[in-house]
């Protein structure tokens, strides 16, 4: 999505250990209108699927979240971080590793929020190694929700989550995949996209 790479492009900031800043606009301070235009582009890459509620996971995801879904016009659910467990069975419970800190949290969803009739879709602000997305993923397969896709803004190409995703059969979309990153110059390159027209003149010049 081209208003995020220049977004990513003009405020983002690389930091040492492969971690892009974005928090002035993406999950810090939130620009709602590039909220909005994501939900947009999430609604057009998903349109044809049911979706019935949004899963994310705190604290940066949920801004993202809201804006894909209002244009679903469903309600966002978020995984809590939990302090205690209240182990008293009430709550889908999942560990994942975070990318950013390293440590380990369990993360917890009310029962009340996701059950076997619900069809998500899994959103969140970056795609690195797969950890928070795979905690996501456990949480719809304990509560028998059918996973329909899951979004997400930025990934980072050169590690391994995305990868993994795709090739276990999920329907992942990233709206920004950062090919490289380097902290010295500030430098972010993406992946390329072909676009359709694209491939078509390409076939009409064969
Ligand atoms: P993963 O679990 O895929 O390794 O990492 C994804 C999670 O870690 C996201 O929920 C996000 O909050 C955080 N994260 C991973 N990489 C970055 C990064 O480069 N910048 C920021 N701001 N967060 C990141």
């Amino acid at each position: 999505m081209e208003l995020l790479e220049d977004r990513i492009r003009q405020d983002g900031v690389v930091k040492d250990g492969g971690v892009l800043k974005v928090d002035s606009f993406l999950n810090h301070q939130l620009d709602i209108e590039l909220l909005d235009a994501c939900g947009e582009e999430f609604k057009r890459l998903f349109g044809d699927v049911l979706i019935t509620k949004i899963l994310t996971i705190e604290a940066s995801g949920i801004g993202i979240a809201c804006g894909v879904a209002r244009c679903f016009g469903v309600p966002v659910v978020f995984a809590k971080k939990a302090q205690s467990i209240n182990l008293d069975g009430d709550a889908y419970v999942t560990r994942i590793q975070s990318y950013t800190h390293g440590r380990i949290f369990d993360v917890i969803v009310s029962k009340k929020y996701i059950g076997p009739e619900d069809h998500i879709l899994i959103i969140d602000d970056f795609l690195a190694n797969g950890c928070a997305l795979d905690g996501l993923i456990d949480i719809c397969q304990h509560a028998g929700a059918s996973i329909e896709g899951i979004g997400v803004a930025i990934e980072k190409g050169f590690q391994p989550g995305g990868r993994s995703l795709r090739e276990r059969g999920f329907r992942l979309e990233s709206l920004a995949i950062v090919e490289s990153m380097d902290p010295e110059t500030g430098a972010v390159e993406f992946r390329s996209r072909i676009k359709p027209n694209q491939l078509r003149s390409k076939h009409d010049h064969t």
